[in-house]
């Protein structure tokens, strides 16, 4: 019972460690994550960049429990085509915070056009809400879909 008690005392520095880590988007900095690696001659680029399937776990604003799931992100380049690690990165950065599904493929769309000079941008997210699962409905086969668009791909 005394190794329990002594493994409990500890938990908040555990508790403390993992927050930190689940909340680790506040640190980041779109405009930072989505600086330029390669300039195209403006407009030279005609196709769309798509990057799907990043998996990303959030926290719901409402009520304080996580929501999972994955985006999709396309894009077509202006002046810069940009890394494709940086997708998954912003996606991070976004997703690891308080956040709502509705908002995060906004503020994905947003960040696209206004740091990576994007002319169209088009984010779907798919996820299921820990809120929808244990509580409320306490329906876990429920999965939202949200999107967000940004111009248009032609
Ligand atoms: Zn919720």
């Amino acid at each position: 019972m005394q190794e329990i008690d002594a493994s409990i005392k500890e938990n908040h520095k555990r508790i403390d460690k993992a927050y930190a880590e689940l909340l680790e988007g506040y640190r980041g900095i779109p405009k930072d994550i989505l600086k330029v690696t390669l300039e195209v001659e403006s407009g030279s680029h005609h196709g769309l960049v798509r990057t799907m399937d990043v998996p990303f776990s959030s926290f719901c604003a409402h009520h304080f429990l996580p929501f999972v799931g994955t985006v999709d992100l396309t894009y077509r380049p202006g002046r810069y085509i940009l890394g494709l690690g940086k997708i998954p990165r912003l996606i991070h950065c976004r997703s690891r915070r308080f956040q709502l599904q509705e908002l995060l493929v906004r503020e994905l769309a947003e960040d696209m056009v206004n740091h990576g000079d994007a002319t169209y941008v088009r984010v779907v997210s798919r996820a299921r809400h820990m809120c929808i699962c244990y509580r409320g409905p306490n329906d876990a086969t429920t999965v939202n879909e949200t999107t967000y668009q940004i111009g248009e791909p032609e």
